[in-house]
């Protein structure tokens, strides 16, 4: 069922930024992460806009098979691995990359008749505590893994940063040395920089990178200080339309739980776009939405398909489209107000709204 409210996925941008991300990573591959659905921008077709890419990162080997069935040719890693024999048995007949970061991954692995030839990650957890092998086991794993694959499969080694976006924050220099020690003096190609290691901790970019909000043109580093000549293009814009413009008086109420009271009198718009099309309703404090140029603050409580905005002041009409986040305010903004992230709204939105793809 169609919705007021649409997003607009700008592919040109994408393509711009995975150019951006190729400047800053040099010679390392890009491994370009498009789980889910392309973090609401749609997996397909960023797959089919984003040729010139070295590797495609989903979750799950499911994802990996959608892309494999529509017609997806590049590699492509499954960053969960397989969580059954049925799973590795897809990953190995349609070539997908896994990670391999438990051990009950390789249990599987033994149940497997013959050694398969599987291109692996195997994952080391150097202090995330999320996935991965911890730094004590990980050896034996390493020579364990070896002895169960085919000789023509390859294995990279990778680890993931806990805390890339906070460029003070100290503990990335330790999951780094903690890294460099154990696969020190091993000849695998390594993959540790996800777009907040690209962008602030250069020293993270090895054979692989693996780029995924940047891609969509969101600075992970929120607030912090990053090199001017980066230009991130955001990829998605979120639009709805107005569908009602009337006056209020000085102390009359707007929405749900009458929480917003009018300072003066004003004029009140209501939007069609509410938290069932992934706008935030728990709202901190007001963000603004652009109408054309001028922007309107929110006011009142977010409904489930309608918004309202102070119009005060502002020249429009019923039945003009505004911007929620795109170009004119930004979706890391309207995340901040709503004491969230970026990542949070893209995936709400986008895996809602109707998207139009230009
Ligand atoms: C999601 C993910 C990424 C991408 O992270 P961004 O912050 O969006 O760049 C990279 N690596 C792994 C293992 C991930 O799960």
């Amino acid at each position: 069922m169609k919705r007021a409210a649409f997003a607009r996925i700008n592919l040109s941008n994408l393509k711009h930024n995975l150019a951006m991300i190729r400047e800053l990573a040099g010679n390392s591959k890009v491994m370009v992460v498009v789980k889910a659905n392309a973090y609401g921008h749609g997996m397909l077709e960023v797959c089919s806009c984003l040729t010139d890419v070295d590797a495609f990162a989903v979750a799950y080997v499911n994802e990996a098979l959608a892309l494999r069935g529509n017609g997806i040719t590049q590699p492509i890693v499954a960053l969960q691995g397989f969580r059954n024999p049925s799973d590795l048995e897809l990953a190995i007949q349609h070539n997908v990359q896994v990670v391999i970061h438990h051990q009950e991954q390789l249990a599987i692995l033994k149940s497997y008749a013959d050694a398969p030839t599987l291109d692996v990650l195997l994952k080391c957890d150097t202090g995330m505590h999320r996935l991965g092998f911890s730094v004590e086991e990980f050896n034996d794993v390493l020579v364990e893994v070896k002895a169960l694959l085919s000789a023509e499969s390859s294995i990279r080694l990778m680890t993931h940063l806990a805390c890339a976006d906070d460029i003070a924050n100290q503990f990335t220099s330790i999951q780094l040395q903690r890294f460099d020690q154990l696969v020190e003096g091993k000849k695998f190609q390594q993959s540790i920089a996800n777009s907040a290691g690209i962008l602030a901790w250069q020293e993270s970019q090895r054979d692989w990178v693996r780029p995924g909000i940047i891609l969509y043109g969101i600075n992970p580093l929120y607030k912090q200080d990053i090199d001017s000549s980066i230009e991130l293009r955001p990829v998605m814009s979120l639009h709805a339309p107005l569908i009602s413009i009337k006056d209020c008086k000085k102390g009359e109420k707007v929405g749900y739980g009458g929480d917003f009271s009018c300072p003066s009198d004003m004029l009140i718009g209501i939007i069609a776009i509410g938290y069932a099309d992934g706008y935030p309703r728990h709202l901190k404090t007001a963000p603004s939405v652009a109408i054309g140029a001028q922007k309107a603050t929110v006011v009142g409580r977010v409904s489930m398909d309608m918004i309202a905005v102070d119009l005060t002041g502002i020249d429009t009409k019923v039945g003009e489209f505004v911007e929620l986040w795109g170009e004119l305010i930004s979706v890391a903004e309207v995340a901040e107000h709503a004491e969230t992230i970026s990542y949070d709204l893209l995936c709400a939105a986008g895996n809602s709204a109707h998207k139009i793809y230009i």
